[in-house]
């Protein structure tokens, strides 16, 4: 995505597009324009050595940030992912809570989360659980990388297979750049960029944000999703109930809602004294509006398995293959 075409890869090789002035004044919401990992419908001007845009197939997955400002609107930031690597790293322990809200804005946008842990070589990785990690964040994969020395890329690496996309999130200074470049085995993607002459012989840059794997997969990395910061506000409040995040794995029930069950060691704490009450209180309104927050991501995401579901029912009806194999 340039400032004002697009970078679209064809059969016969890159070439840069243009919406119709149709898609132009037609779209009234800013998500309807093309993004990273969209497929479109185009028409190729030979003569012109560029495209132009008549319309987007409908989005498989996407992901996508609150606008500031706004509580509903979403900005997608890129589609079509089937994996969304969220990198966290090790250096100041697991940040739980962190990891649990990317992995709900996977979901969101029907992608699959892979929890991925890098500079594992800076704290002692023999001592993780990594069945217990993955069973405390909903069976999701959980991946131990680090870059020097290299460890775990070759499981990312497959992840990436043939046909795959998949982008890196996460807070910066985790190492997202380090691990794209010894995935992709080449120098810093994000910086690169590739002086081209456009049709009208004048030289213009373009960010390659999206990397074609040696294996096949695809790498989206923008600058928009680097810079993701999601529910930055809300981190204040994690750290505000961090005596009690502490506390809850000594809880009796691995579901205990610390409200009125036994063996809770939130509620011990209150009894003790050393929680406050207020506190204790500010926590489960908190919990609530978090499980709220969860139940409405559930309900978007089995309207979108509808949709897609709807999606596929009707490429079969249309391309019906003969039995030769030959579409229609
Ligand atoms: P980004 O902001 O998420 O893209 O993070 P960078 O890739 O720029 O990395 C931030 C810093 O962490 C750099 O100084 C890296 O050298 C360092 N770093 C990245 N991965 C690892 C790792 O696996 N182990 C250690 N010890 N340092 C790492
Ligand atoms: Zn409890």
């Amino acid at each position: 995505e340039n400032r004002d075409n697009y970078q679209v890869l064809t059969q016969n090789g890159e070439i840069s597009a243009e919406v119709t002035g149709k898609f132009l004044y037609g779209s009234d919401e800013k998500g309807r324009f093309p993004k990273v990992g969209d497929w479109v419908v185009l028409t190729i001007i030979p003569d012109e050595k560029k495209a132009l845009i008549h319309e987007i197939l409908p989005r498989k997955t996407f992901i996508s940030r609150k606008v500031a400002g706004t509580r509903y609107e979403e900005q997608v930031m890129a589609t079509n992912l089937d994996y969304l690597f969220i990198v966290h790293g090790m250096d100041h322990g697991i940040n739980f809570k962190k990891i649990e809200r990317y992995i709900a804005m996977s979901l969101t946008g029907g992608c699959r989360p892979v929890v991925i842990l890098n500079k594992s070589d800076l704290v002692d990785s023999d001592s993780l659980d990594i069945t217990d990690l993955t069973n405390r964040f909903g069976g999701h994969p959980v991946i131990l990388t680090s870059v020097k020395p290299q460890k775990g890329l070759e499981d990312l690496k497959k992840i990436i297979s043939t046909g795959k996309t998949i982008t890196l999130v996460g807070p910066s200074g985790v190492g997202k750049s380090s691990l794209i470049n010894c995935l992709t085995g080449r120098e810093s993607q994000f910086t690169r960029e590739v002086r081209e002459k456009d049709h009208k012989g004048r030289h213009t840059t373009t960010k390659r944000e999206m990397i074609l794997m040696p294996a096949g997969g695809i790498l989206i990395d923008t600058p928009g999703i680097r810079e993701l910061h999601l529910w930055d506000s809300d981190d204040g409040l994690e750290d505000t109930f961090q005596d009690i995040y502490e506390l809850v794995p000594q809880c009796h029930f691995n579901d205990c809602r610390h409200e009125t069950e036994k063996g809770c060691a939130v509620l011990l704490a209150v009894e003790k004294g050393s929680i406050s009450p207020e506190h204790h209180q500010n926590y489960l309104k908190l919990q609530k509006e978090q499980e709220y927050l969860e139940q409405k991501q559930n309900e978007q995401m089995h309207n979108r398995k509808k949709r897609w579901k709807a999606i596929n029912k009707a490429i079969k009806t249309y391309y019906k293959v003969d039995p030769k194999g030959k579409g229609r």
